[in-house]
């Protein structure tokens, strides 16, 4: 068998961010498999088959690029950002545990991208220079409360935080109820920072205090950090301290 499945992050946006590994691997590739705008980033050429297919349908997706490299195809599965964060590389594993023992024979790489929350705080200044905790806002995988309590615990804890899909139209209260949890858990005067569509023309960076913070401030584009107790303003950056009594 002669055929592939790389697990590839196309970064956040920008051209330039997509790593050069996966760039050379998009261009062996027969076929692309993903969601349907990460594939539109693909640029067409003869040879090169694009398999667009709609959100929450992931496992799918895996099974189907699975099975076209037992076939003898060479599969490139794309992702935004980094392709293990909240994204297709799990998925993929999740298809071959499910799938027939054959594919474990398969040759499976995954190549990392730049995950929208390392491009986000690299534009902010340096919000996540201390220690900090990656969490996805969305309930579609997992139970609400277990989210609040994630926040609580993390915002307690002291960690700056960095959230993953923080608001969306089919649950708009939600995001209204984190900010609750991050004041008492963080205090009013922590940072907040919304990085919407960054490395995208359309890039917007806003930073105010929780206090200060509304819902309307994210969307499903917009990558959202809370500082942590020391996360603080110099110029036009915000930066956390490396250290902390
Ligand atoms: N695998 C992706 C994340 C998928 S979850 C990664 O590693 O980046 C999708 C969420 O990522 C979005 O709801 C948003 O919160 C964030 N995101 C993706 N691209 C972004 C960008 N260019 N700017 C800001 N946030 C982005």
């Amino acid at each position: 068998m002669s055929g592939w499945v790389v697990v590839a992050g196309l970064g956040p946006g920008r051209e330039s961010l997509i790593v050069p590994e996966v760039a050379e691997v998009l261009a062996q590739a027969t076929d692309v498999v993903g969601y349907i705008p990460y594939v539109r980033r693909v640029t067409p050429r003869p040879g090169l088959t694009l398999h667009e297919s709609d959100n929450r349908v992931e496992l799918d997706r895996a099974t189907h690029a699975l099975e076209m490299a037992a076939e003898g195809k060479r599969v490139v599965v794309v992702s935004s950002g980094d392709p293990g964060v909240f994204a297709m590389a799990s998925a993929v594993f999740e298809a071959l545990e499910a799938g027939p023992s054959e594919w474990l024979s398969l040759d499976i790489r995954v190549l990392p991208g730049i995950t929208a929350m390392l491009a986000a705080a690299a534009r902010i200044g340096a919000p996540l220079g201390h220690d900090f905790a990656a969490i996805n806002l969305s309930d579609n995988l997992k139970p609400w409360d277990l989210i609040e309590k994630r926040l609580r615990l993390a915002g307690e804890a002291g960690f700056a935080m960095a959230f993953y899909n923080p608001r969306s139209k089919s649950r708009p209260h939600q995001f209204a109820r984190a900010l609750e949890i991050l004041r008492e858990a963080c205090g009013e005067d922590t940072l907040i920072s919304f990085a919407r569509a960054v490395s995208t023309p359309e890039e917007a960076i806003t930073t105010v205090t929780l206090a200060e913070a509304t819902p309307e401030m994210a969307d499903m584009r917009t990558m959202v950090i809370v500082g942590n107790r020391d996360t603080r303003r110099v110029g036009n950056y915000v930066y956390t301290p490396r250290s902390a009594l």
